[in-house]
């Protein structure tokens, strides 16, 4: 049987919260750094680019990104229905983070039932709208954050981002059976910094030796969505929180981003 493409169903109220999303998508990775942000941020805007309704929730509570990289900021308005108002970027994608809501540089200490209540506020107290994806950019590591989503919402499949050195693989295939353990479907992993593309020429090198991730998804039996070279342009625009802008505007730093979209 062939399965309905998303855009093609009809949007389901999800389980007993408000959200309706015909799919939920995470981004996870074994440890920071790894530019899971980046990658869930990206994924996210090429969605809409192609055309789907898509809100991103940043669920990363003790490190989140996502308002810098895409120069969002603000405080989210409350509803009289008591419904939390996302901000949006350039007026259409909704997009929540704990970022909104803490001062700069506060640092929050998580206990479990808190998480618990945040990110399920997060999913259901916010107005997302009618969605065709809701991407969720997961806190690295851990596997709190996973088991309160998975309790909550079903998951079409996480996208585990790692670096082509051996140690973060490693750390990849922690997350990939932490998801696992919670029952979240695996929808492939993506290998960052894989090779250098080069400004000037516009050759990618090979750096640290890629191929790592997709040898180990094959090992692993999990689909390799594809490589992302480490590029300038990408690494400016989210220090200068203008990565919608960038992927807009560079079809270069776009074309890894299309490939992973099409291949979930
Ligand atoms: P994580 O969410 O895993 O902690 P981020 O997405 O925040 O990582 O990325 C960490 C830093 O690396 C950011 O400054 C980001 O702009 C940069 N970065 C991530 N991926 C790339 C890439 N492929 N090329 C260049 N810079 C990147």
């Amino acid at each position: 049987t062939v399965e309905t493409p998303v855009h093609e169903r009809p949007p389901a109220r999800i389980g007993q919260i408000g959200l309706r999303a015909k799919s939920v998508i995470l981004v996870g990775s074994g440890k920071g750094g790894v530019g899971k942000s980046t990658v869930a941020a990206s994924v996210a805007l090429t969605l809409q680019r192609l055309g789907a309704k898509v809100g991103l929730m940043d669920a990363d509570v003790y490190g989140p990104s996502v308002p810098h990289l895409l120069g969002l900021e603000g405080r989210p308005a409350v509803s009289e229905q008591k419904k939390i108002e996302p901000i949006r970027l350039n007026n259409a994608m909704p997009v929540m983070s704990m970022g909104f809501l803490l001062e700069p540089d506060q640092a929050v200490i998580w206990r479990g039932p808190m998480l618990h209540g945040s990110i399920q506020q997060f999913l259901k107290d916010t107005d997302w709208g009618e969605l065709d994806y809701l991407v969720i950019d997961m806190p690295p590591g851990t596997g709190d954050v996973a088991l309160t989503l998975s309790q909550n919402v079903p998951i079409a499949g996480a996208v585990v981002v790692c670096t082509p050195q051996e140690v973060a693989l490693l750390d990849a295939i922690k997350a990939i059976s932490m998801f696992k353990k919670v029952n979240i479907p695996i929808a492939g992993m993506v290998e960052n910094m894989s090779g250098f593309l080069c400004p000037d020429c516009g050759k990618t090198y090979d750096i640290f030796g890629s191929g790592g991730a997709r040898e180990k998804a094959e090992e692993l039996g999990v689909a390799f969505l594809g490589g992302l070279p480490i590029d300038m342009t990408l690494r400016v625009a989210g220090d200068e929180g203008k990565l919608a802008n960038v992927l807009d505007e560079d079809d270069r730093a776009r074309a890894p981003f299309e490939k992973i979209v099409r291949a979930l």
